[in-house]
Formats: C-alpha cells, structure tokens, sequence
C-alpha cells in the first residue's frame, strides 16, 4: 500500500462516518422541526427526499446540514464509483490538501476557482 492509498483510506472512513452522522442530525433536526409526520415516515423516506425536504423548509440550521449532507453523500457515492478523488469537472486527481481541508471536496482547485465565479 502506497502512502497515497492509506491517505485516501483514512479520509474515506472519515467521510463514512459523517455521512452516518449527518444523517442521524439531519432526521433528528427534522423531526425536532415536524416537517415529516412521524419517526417511521423519516426512517423510511429516501436520503433524496430528506435533503429537499430540508433545503425548502428555510430553516438555516437544516438548511446547512443538507447542503453538507448532499455533498459528503456524492462523496460517498464516488468511493462506491471509484471515482474517488477525481474531480467532477475536469476528472483530475485533486490535491491532497485539497481533500484534507474538506474530504467531501467534489473540485480541483481550478475547477474551484471557475465554479466560484461562473456558477455561485
Ligand atoms: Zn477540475
């Protein structure tokens, strides 16, 4: 094992567990806010749906969470892909750096930068 693939490892573990946490938040703050009719119907809905649910109910503290939750679960899916690491845009590796100041990092730093004055 490459020095490079414990890295990836750590942070891929890493991003498992907040995605586990962010999820559990996520239904908590939900259920706090009554914008689904039960703890089953929360448990039984798909992660999509939570996230919209979520993102229309404008309530900043939920708002945020499935911004982050929406991120960190493509993150998760790329592992499951095998694109981990890899930017969306330009398919590049991205730094290191990069992924250790946010493993749920979807951009390189150009693509970063572009998103940032063409998208936002
Ligand atoms: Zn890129």
């Amino acid at each position: 094992m490459t020095t490079s693939d414990s890295i990836y490892q750590e942070l891929q573990s890493n991003l498992e567990q907040e995605h586990l946490m962010l999820s559990k938040d996520l239904k908590h703050e939900m259920q706090l806010n009554t914008l689904v009719p039960s703890a089953l119907a929360i448990e039984n809905a798909d992660l999509n749906n939570l996230i919209m649910m979520a993102k229309s109910a404008f309530i900043p503290n939920l708002f945020d969470l499935a911004i982050r939750m929406e991120k960190v679960d493509a993150a998760v899916c790329s592992i499951k892909l095998g694109m981990y690491g890899l930017c969306v845009d330009c398919e590049e590796e991205i730094d290191e750096s990069e992924l250790k100041a946010d493993p749920a990092q979807p951009r390189c730093h150009a693509c970063c930068d572009h998103s940032r004055y063409h998208h936002d």
